[in-house]
């Protein structure tokens, strides 16, 4: 329960995740709200894209609970966690997108497959969503004829053709060519601003702190800190966070 005592969109309790000997998560907790942004920063293998994988079921936790729009996840059947992707989005480093198929026949993929959308439907909300993301023109050709942030801008618009309740990032931008940043990050503050609700492990700093409401440190297995971006990049509390933000700025 949160302050004003709704409850979190999801909410984490002492999530951990083992590999083998390796302990990943060691005992993450936090509150993710409807319409927040949360922005995950840390030291390259310290667990956040191990983290987000947990949050969609991507990857099976050890222990501990996910608890989404009331239920927990960790407790979900294969068939329950299958039906995870139409409320919980996802874009990953590397856009993902089926070569074999034109940039509208991967959006239409999953809404006509697991939403059993009617073609034309998929069509109409796909070439939508193309047209928010500035790439109409682009419904016909393959992917390895888009560019990088072409490729990814396209990545966001087939997540949300499932129209989740929440977009999970696990460094969009981070495979991408320095000028092709600003038009990915461009759309994510454009998402943001429409209310989504969104988990961005990121290192663009500048994006965390002009979007995010909180920034949690991730370091040794634990969230270290959290705390609103201004406060976070500013004035850190933790001694492990301001050792990385002395690093990174
Ligand atoms: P980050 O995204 O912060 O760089 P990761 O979550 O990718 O960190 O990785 C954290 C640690 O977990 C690393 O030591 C990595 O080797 C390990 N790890 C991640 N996924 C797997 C896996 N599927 N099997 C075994 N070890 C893994
Ligand atoms: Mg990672």
């Amino acid at each position: 329960m949160t302050k004003n005592g709704e409850q979190a969109l999801i909410q984490v309790n002492d999530l951990k995740k083992i590999f083998g000997e390796n302990e990943v998560l060691k005992g993450i907790n936090g509150n993710i709200q409807t319409g927040q942004v949360i922005c995950v920063i840390g030291p390259s293998g310290s667990g956040k894209s191990t983290f987000l994988r947990c949050l969609n079921m991507l990857e099976q936790p050890t222990s501990g609970q996910i608890i989404f729009d009331g239920k927990d996840l960790t407790k979900f059947t294969h068939k329950e966690v299958a039906t995870l992707g139409e409320r919980i989005g996802m874009v990953f480093q590397s856009f993902n997108l089926f070569p074999n198929m034109t940039v509208l026949d991967n959006m239409k993929l999953a809404p006509k497959k697991v939403k059993h959308m009617m073609d034309q439907e998929a069509t109409e909300v796909s070439l939508k969503l193309l047209d928010r993301v500035g790439l109409k023109e682009k419904a016909n050709v393959y992917p390895s004829s888009l560019s990088g942030g072409q490729a990814q801008r396209v990545a966001m618009a087939r997540a949300l053709a499932m129209n989740p309740q929440v977009m999970l990032f696990d460094e969009p931008t981070s495979a991408l060519d320095p000028e092709m940043v600003g038009e990915v990050l461009e759309v994510m503050q454009e998402l943001a601003n429409e209310g989504m609700t969104m988990v961005v492990v990121t290192h663009e700093m500048g994006f965390a702190k002009k979007v995010a409401d909180e920034v949690w440190f991730m370091a040794d297995g634990y969230i270290q800190e959290k705390n609103t971006p201004d406060q976070l990049f500013d004035h850190p509390e933790n001694e492990r966070t301001k050792e990385f933000i002395n690093k990174i700025i």
